[in-house]
């Protein structure tokens, strides 16, 4: 990912002056695999990157973070380029790269990693037919799956439903599987209903400060469970932090109920929206309070 800090965005043939520049580590996978990590999971992505210096450095970042990856491909490194003005508006141009050649036989190579595994997350920044596969192959060895169908897709393949032990996605993302836009709690529990007929089992739908809703074929009543009350400086990644203390929790706290893990991950997910950036921002289990674990 790299950040340009602008006063104003410029116009199509318009050079003009910048007054930051920056590089951060990004990807939803990668970010959720950080606050897992961060936790004290033993993670793994399953990505590619390319043979240049961003991959290198991606690749570095994750060893960093305790986080076992990956292979390298001829094909450069997904970037994200952002150009963000002085009102915080920006422009995005993503160049995939090498994420879109993740494919199913890379998968197979990684079977081990994804059968052994006590959860197994999927988003959809690599080919949707991928993320599936690799759905399938966790749910035919009794690993349980979490999918965060972001981006979204309006045409996303009915299998993810039902090839999802958990389906967590945010109201943007709800907006565009469901079409129903999410502006307060009753928009979130029809969201809710309508993705449980899909044939999901449990759905969450997170809320930003309004924390999630959760609904399952267990408890079909939704669930409000609502976030902490705190300063928020920049909610970017917070849903991947969430997701990623979702995991964290399923791996190693089976036992909690489904509501006690949300609002456990609500509380890991709004530490991480009182800093800035995204990974930077997110919390190591011994800055938390221990009663979350
Ligand atoms: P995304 O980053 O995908 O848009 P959300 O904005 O829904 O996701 O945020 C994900 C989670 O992060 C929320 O469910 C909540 O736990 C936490 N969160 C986000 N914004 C806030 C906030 N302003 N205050 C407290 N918690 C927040």
């Amino acid at each position: 990912m790299k950040g340009r800090l602008t006063t104003r965005l410029p116009r199509a043939g318009e050079t003009i002056l910048g007054h930051k520049f920056f590089i951060g580590f990004g990807g939803k996978g990668a970010n959720q695999c950080v606050q897992s990590a961060r936790l004290g999971a033993k993670t793994s992505l399953i990505c590619k990157v390319g043979k240049d210096s961003f991959g290198n450095d991606y690749v570095e970042n994750l060893k960093k973070n305790g986080i076992s990856t990956g292979q390298t491909t001829d094909a450069a490194t997904g970037t994200a380029s952002i150009i963000v003005n002085s009102e915080g508006q920006n422009v995005i141009v993503i160049v995939p790269g090498a994420n879109l050649l993740l494919n199913c036989e890379d998968l197979k190579r990684a079977s081990d990693v994804i059968c052994k595994a006590k959860v197994l997350v999927c988003q959809l920044e690599i080919t949707p037919a991928v993320s599936l596969e690799a759905l399938k192959m966790a749910r035919a060895s009794g690993v349980k799956t979490l999918f965060n169908p972001a981006p979204a897709l309006a045409d996303l393949d009915p299998q993810f439903y039902t090839y999802s032990d958990i389906f967590c996605c945010n109201e943007t993302e709800a907006e565009i599987l469901t079409g129903i836009p999410v502006g307060n709690l009753d928009d979130a529990e029809k969201v809710g209903r309508m993705l449980l007929e899909r044939g999901c089992k449990l759905v969450i739908v997170t809320l930003g400060a309004e924390g999630c809703m959760m609904i399952s074929v267990e408890e079909p009543i939704p669930k409000h469970v609502p976030a902490g009350k705190v300063r928020a400086v920049d909610t970017t990644g917070a849903g991947d932090s969430f997701v990623g203390a979702l995991a964290f929790y399923l791996a190693y706290y089976p036992k909690l109920s489904m509501e006690e893990m949300i609002r456990k991950s609500n509380c890991i997910a709004s530490v991480s929206v009182q800093a800035s950036g995204t990974q930077s921002s997110y919390p190591y289990r011994k800055d938390l309070p221990q009663d979350l674990f």
